[in-house]
């Protein structure tokens, strides 16, 4: 099977091919490198789902080739599920990981351990032909008060996964993988493939 997965960010990228690789799947991944005629999709969706189908379908039209995307965040319950799709420019258009940390802990200022419940979400798309599939995975966890760890990116210093002491930046990259919120989506992506071939 071919794929184009519709990011330039080599960590996904190589993600995916290990995931779908350890579902024992025999699958060629191009990166939206290959395929320099095709710009950059703008993600002004108003959800996870939208964003990620924009993507996969714009690829998938400008490729010819069947086009998986993701769109993923993090949505905090005491915050009414914010910062969501907006995770990656919480603190503004030019954010960085920092800024919106640093703002979700202000946001987060004297509300009890017991409210700081809090998931990452990931919807993974895929789009061939007129085709359009859709797949979620969630990693549910809390908000911490402070950051912990230097591992990871975005909101992993201050999201503790359910059952865990350490956030996800106290983690290893492979356990960290093990349940994330992507991890989840791939697999069912992986799990529908499979029932394909
Ligand atoms: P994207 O879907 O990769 O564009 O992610 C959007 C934003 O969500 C990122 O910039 C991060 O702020 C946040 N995010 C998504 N996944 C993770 C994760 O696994 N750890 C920490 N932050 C994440």
């Amino acid at each position: 099977m071919h794929f184009v997965l519709a990011t330039r960010n080599k960590n996904k990228i190589n993600e995916m091919k290990a995931i779908l690789q350890e579902a024992g799947m025999s699958v060629t991944v191009h990166s939206l490198d290959d395929f320099p005629q095709c710009g950059d999709v703008v993600e002004d969706g108003t959800t996870f789902e939208a964003n990620a189908v924009k993507k996969a379908v714009a690829i998938a039209n400008c490729t010819g080739m069947a086009a998986i995307a993701d769109d993923s965040g993090l949505e905090v319950d005491a915050l009414g599920g914010a910062p969501g799709v907006y995770s990656a420019r919480y603190s503004g258009d030019s954010a960085d990981d920092t800024a919106n940390l640093n703002k979700l802990l202000n946001e987060m200022k004297g509300v009890p351990y017991e409210k700081r419940t809090a998931r990452f979400v990931c919807c993974i798309a895929m789009a061939s032909g007129d085709d359009v599939k859709t797949f979620f995975g969630y990693a549910d966890g809390r908000i911490g008060t402070e950051p912990k760890g230097k591992r990871g990116f975005g909101y992993d210093p201050v999201f503790y996964p359910d059952g865990h002491d350490r956030t996800f930046a106290e983690m290893s990259e492979s356990e960290k993988n093990s349940m994330s919120h992507r991890y989840a989506a791939l697999m069912k992506l992986a799990n529908y493939l499979k029932k394909q071939v």
